[in-house]
């Protein structure tokens, strides 16, 4: 018997020889975005997971030095370059929301007047799309050359439609209210069958009455649970245990806030993923099918309790749980070893101010409206009394029409906004809009920065950097500067056609989707190179 065993065993380990010619592809290409995840989390954790995060760890590539390149480090300009694997001068994107010149409005990345969201069961206002999205994903490619069909889940509806794309079976975000889930008209005119099943059968009021405690031993844990600055949601305070029963006892607006800043948002997450994965059968059609999911609890939950909380390290720990039964769903229905997954983050995040300060280091907190205070003092004896000044959009200030034209025709005018601006505790510099524009080979490293991050007719006049430590945020914490807490992340490979090690080499997140699409047999057009990690 033992003979024939290993005879059997040699036959199906010398099968793949034969077909050595025909190139095998995965099922299914996996992105797996974790909101705010910072490099060093993998560092400081990875001793304490066991499930999908370990697994990518010990049994896939690792680059160590990822980071983005760009100064303005946030959550829209993060997905659209990690799906495009492009950056924000060629995809468009590159902020949350900013001015719009021409409507004279703020809008977000996703807004979208000719577009209507579609409730699944729940009343929706507005609509969004991926129209302000230069360029194709990775989905979209995959889509147009390979016949995939694509799916994109998220909270965060910037998150869902900037990895998605242009198209996709099912692209679903939660609501403004967060009491339930949308698609838009840029997708789908009516509900989509399989999405609605899953949604019908898991309400997300099921996770009321629930307690967020601690999963790992109490000495696992490092510094205070009552750490200095942290801001909770309403109903909750700056120790565990977390109720989710909102402010009273019923399922109000406070219980969706504290869901979403829950382990269970990102459980929840998983499940849908794994459903729609069997339900739409992801991964058994011809060619390659494209799951994008992108976890946005960990961002929130970071800029409320900081990256030194319990409450990050315990969310990472139960991540780690929910990323391995997808994986292990993967296995089961895709099938072991027929899928690539590839994991990095929109952004980092810089610590709590006073948490920097109360360890002696330069930090603060930076006052927008004194920025724009200062720039008017600076205007007055040249342009006269009146606004000039149309809003202060994180990095980007906006003038009224006309005014910045004038202040680069006023002798002397724009070097003393410029040096009123950077005399603003916390500001590091500030540029003219076209520095930024010409800056992409420059000298200095922050102007690239800057120049990476820059979309003509879109940035503001002018842009400023934050110093490290100091950011634009009047509670918890933040990302979106150009120092290394906020631009370095994880980048982690696992699956079909990856070479697992650790490797030490630069890497940008708009090296992921370009990574995939080599694996997956398509040729991208992208500004981000495959990845040596490809076997
Ligand atoms: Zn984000």
């Amino acid at each position: 018997m033992k003979t024939i065993a290993v005879l059997a065993a040699l036959v199906v380990l010398s099968t793949p020889r034969f077909h050595a010619q025909t190139p095998t592809r995965p099922k299914l290409a996996v992105i797996i975005v974790v909101d705010q995840m910072r490099a060093d989390y993998v560092d400081r954790f990875n001793g304490e997971w066991t499930g999908g995060l370990k697994r990518m760890v010990t049994q896939g590539a690792w680059f160590q030095n990822a980071a983005y390149p760009y100064l303005t480090t946030v959550t829209c300009a993060g997905h659209a370059t990690i799906s495009t694997g492009s950056f924000p001068p060629t995809h468009g994107v590159f902020q949350n929301s900013w001015w719009d010149r021409d409507a004279r409005k703020q809008m977000t990345c996703t807004e979208d007047p000719r577009a209507n969201d579609v409730g699944y069961g729940v009343t929706v206002t507005g609509g969004d799309s991926p129209q302000r999205l230069l360029v194709p994903t990775f989905g979209d490619q995959m889509r147009e050359s390979r016949q995939a069909h694509v799916v994109s889940l998220s909270l965060k509806d910037r998150s869902a439609i900037m990895l998605g794309g242009h198209g996709g079976d099912a692209v679903t975000w939660l609501t403004n209210t967060l009491d339930g889930w949308e698609t838009s008209s840029a997708y789908s005119q009516t509900t989509v069958p399989a999405v609605k099943a899953f949604v019908d059968a898991n309400p997300i009021t099921a996770d009321f009455g629930k307690t967020w405690t601690r999963m790992l031993p109490p000495t696992s844990y490092s510094g205070s649970d009552d750490g200095l600055g942290e801001a909770p949601p309403q109903g909750w305070t700056r120790t565990f245990p977390h109720a989710l029963k909102g402010l009273a006892t019923t399922a109000d607006a406070a219980y969706f806030q504290q869901w979403e800043r829950s382990p269970y948002a990102d459980a929840y997450l998983g499940r849908f993923a794994a459903a729609l994965v069997q339900s739409m059968q992801l991964g058994r059609h011809d060619g390659t099918d494209v799951l994008a999911v992108s976890f946005s609890s960990p961002d929130l939950v970071g800029h409320a309790f900081g990256p030194s909380s319990h409450e990050v390290q315990d969310i990472y720990a139960r991540l780690d749980l929910t990323i391995g039964a997808l994986f292990d769903q993967l296995d089961a229905v895709v099938g072991k070893d027929q899928w690539v997954a590839g994991l990095t983050a929109d952004h980092g995040v810089t610590p709590i101010p006073e948490q920097l300060v109360a360890e002696g280091k330069d930090a603060g907190r930076i006052s927008g409206s004194e920025i724009v205070v200062a720039i008017e003092r600076a205007l007055k004896p040249a342009l006269g009394e009146g606004r000039h000044v149309t809003v202060l959009n994180t990095n980007d200030i906006y003038f009224e029409p006309g005014v910045y034209k004038k202040i680069e025709q006023t002798k002397g005018l724009i070097g003393s906004v410029i040096s009123a601006i950077e005399a603003r505790p916390g500001v590091r510099r500030a540029f003219r809009s076209e520095q930024a524009r010409d800056g992409a080979k420059s000298s200095d490293p922050l102007l690239r920065a800057a120049a990476l991050s820059y979309v003509p007719g879109r940035s503001g006049d002018i842009i400023f950097a934050a110093k490290p430590g100091w950011m634009i945020s009047s509670a918890g914490t933040t990302h979106g500067s150009a120092t290394p807490d906020d631009q370095r992340v994880p980048l982690l490979f696992l699956g079909q056609g990856i070479r697992p090690g650790a490797y030490q080499q630069p890497a940008t997140p708009a090296d992921l989707a370009p990574t995939l699409a080599v694996i997956s047999g398509l040729s991208m057009k992208a500004e981000g190179r495959p990845l040596p990690c490809v076997k």
